[in-house]
């Protein structure tokens, strides 16, 4: 079965084929990123509007990249939610027209279905059950997975996620948007262990998450080593270190406590945050088999999304009616396949 896969939750425009047997056949992105640099954050009217402007061709170019037509596609899998209602218009309408067209089912796709299950595109696919550790731009989340479908929250960020995280503490370090790769790659300059942070709720005993009080620390350190507004060079290596260090170790010990509750062996790390190389440089310590995305389907990607999607169609799921767009949607909710 050829599956095309849709992703246009938030500012990534990801299309991409993927074949039942024969694995991942194209994988095409736009990143609006240059557009809602300016801003400093995504701006949803323009998020809307770029997607509606680049799907046609990225359709067109995944179908040419994988060597087939339309006419060869079994299924249209899209991004149903969580995200930007305007954006998920956008691929939901595309993705229920062009499967209509061809006679060929549509199915909405959890975008974080979408990220947890990123791993399997890799050389190296975690075998279920295992314990997610799914950090993104927009959730930081423990997750039992025991198959596809078959999810069980564990402990979560009670205020920012990590993702959203990085991207403040590299803003007020005046890096780029968006701000995480910047800050990781600051960070490799810096002395990790010249300031010391609190890492959040390690001794409250569960699986929550907080990063926002991590955040404040940076943004007081910060304002102590400004001159005139701006915070030296080495200053802000040593900064960006020292948080990425704090993650790091706070997620480590999180972690070690969800692999002893769940009495799970592996450890998968998906969304766009589990690109970050020190976290799974940190992680691979664990005493516990450690499992990622290829690096470029950390982030927003329409790979995912055709391989969540070929995974429900190929069991005979199908959207019915026509449901609307969930930009909130508990994981909980889905069904077992
Ligand atoms: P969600 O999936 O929760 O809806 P999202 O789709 O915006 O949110 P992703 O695309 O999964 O999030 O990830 C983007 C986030 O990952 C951003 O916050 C970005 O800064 C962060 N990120 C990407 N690369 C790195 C890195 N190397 N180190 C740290 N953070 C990173
Ligand atoms: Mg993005
Ligand atoms: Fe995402």
């Amino acid at each position: 079965m050829n599956i095309l896969g849709i992703e246009t939750s938030c500012d990534e425009t990801g299309v991409a084929v993927y074949h039942t047997t024969r694995g991942l056949r194209s994988h095409q992105l736009y990143t609006q990123a240059a557009t809602h640099a300016e801003y400093g954050g995504v701006v949803p009217e323009l998020a809307s509007r770029d997607h509606v402007r680049k799907l046609p061709w990225l359709i067109d170019a995944a179908l040419d990249e994988a060597g087939i037509v339309a006419a060869d596609l079994d299924g249209v899998a899209y991004t149903r939610g969580p995200g930007l209602v305007g954006a998920l218009l956008v691929g939901i309408s595309t993705a229920r027209g062009l499967a209509a067209r061809l006679g060929i089912p549509a199915l909405g796709v959890h975008h974080l279905e979408g990220h947890l299950l990123a791993p399997m595109l890799s050389d190296n696919p975690p075998p279920f059950p295992f314990v997610a550790l799914l950090v993104s731009g927009g959730h930081s989340q423990f997750i039992e997975v025991l198959g596809v479908g078959q999810y069980r929250l564990l402990g979560g960020t009670i205020d920012d996620a990590t993702g959203e995280a990085f991207d403040k503490v590299a803003k007020l370090l005046d890096l780029p948007y968006p701000g995480g790769p910047h800050l990781a790659k600051l960070a490799e300059r810096g002395d990790p262990l010249r300031f010391k942070m609190t890492r959040p709720m390690v001794d409250r005993p569960g699986l929550d998450l907080s990063f926002s009080g991590l955040k404040t620390q940076a943004l007081v350190q910060a304002k102590k080593l400004a001159v005139d507004g701006r915070v030296g060079d080495q200053d802000a290596a040593d900064l960006a270190a020292a948080f990425e260090h704090t993650v790091a170790e706070t997620l480590f010990i999180k972690c070690k406590r969800a692999l002893a509750e769940t009495g799970l062996t592996r450890l998968v790390m998906a969304g766009g945050v589990a690109a970050n190389l020190r976290l799974r440089a940190r992680l691979a310590q664990l005493d516990a088999e450690l499992f990622y995305p290829p690096l470029a389907y950390c982030t927003d990607n329409g790979a995912m999304i055709a391989y969540a999607g070929a995974q429900r169609i190929h069991a005979g799921q199908a959207d019915e009616g026509y449901p609307g767009p969930r930009p909130r949607w508990p994981l909980q909710e889905l069904s077992h396949v």
